[in-house]
């Protein structure tokens, strides 16, 4: 287990699937229509690998990046019409999404002890609030008692589609290149030992290859409807 559990998470809408599914900008979305909070837990592990990268420590450094997490004051902002990330007071709103914090994201959260902290911030920045909560373990390990979880799904090939619109890509050895990060990443995040991305056994599984952003959201408020909503 990585922390102590929540008090309460009956509150959360949990939102986790691999990277490419649109899972983002659907959950933002889900928290604007609901007008509720909303958190990117993905954004606070690249503002720890923005650190550690800037500081020049190994990514595969377990202590030394358990300790930059031990360090590190991560300024996120719930409201879902705000884009706003910190660290210790810089803004690094931008410079979470280069490509190298992309590329060194997944070994850092394999770190026990960093996730440990992260997910402690996690916590504490819904604590009290009704939020929607997206990244790989929320419904699991996060929130185990969310009252609605869902897990995003897509095809590989769709995935990286939707990724390469997302960057403007248009060169297929380009996108091919874009694709096998995500592969890689999917398989770090989903094989490594401490909290990997699976489905919650209670998980609305949706499969968005074939739908729209819109599509998505219809679905996710309709079992938000159907899950019950407190306020
Ligand atoms: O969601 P995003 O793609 O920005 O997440 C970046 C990385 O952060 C993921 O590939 C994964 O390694 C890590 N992550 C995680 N647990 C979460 C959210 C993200 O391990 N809850």
């Amino acid at each position: 287990m990585t922390s102590s559990k929540p008090d309460d998470d009956t509150t959360v809408i949990a939102i986790d699937g691999p990277s490419g599914t649109g899972k983002s900008s659907v959950a933002r979305e889900v928290a604007r229509r609901l007008g509720v909070g909303y958190l990117d837990t993905g954004a606070m592990y690249r503002a720890l690998t923005a650190v550690v990268l800037a500081e020049g420590v190994d990514p595969a450094d377990g202590e030394a990046v358990a300790e930059r997490a031990a360090g590190l004051a991560i300024g996120i902002d719930t409201d879902p019409e705000i884009d706003n990330v910190t660290v210790n007071g810089q803004d690094v709103t931008e410079a979470i999404r280069s490509p190298e914090v992309t590329a060194a994201v997944s070994a850092v959260s394999a770190v026990p002890a960093a996730r440990r902290r992260l997910v402690a911030a996690q916590r504490r920045l819904t604590q009290g609030s009704t939020a929607v909560v997206e990244g790989r373990d929320i419904g699991t390990v996060v929130f185990p008692t969310a009252r609605l979880k869902i897990f995003l799904t897509a095809t590989p090939a769709a995935r990286a589609a939707r990724r390469a619109a997302q960057l403007g890509v248009v060169e297929p050895a380009e996108i091919a290149t874009l694709a096998e990060g995500l592969r890689a990443r999917d398989e770090l995040d989903s094989t490594r030992a401490e909290s990997p991305l699976r489905p919650a056994a209670d998980a609305v599984v949706i499969d968005s290859t074939e739908l729209s952003r819109e599509d998505v959201v219809e679905a996710i408020l309709n079992a938000v409807t159907a899950h019950g909503r407190s306020e």
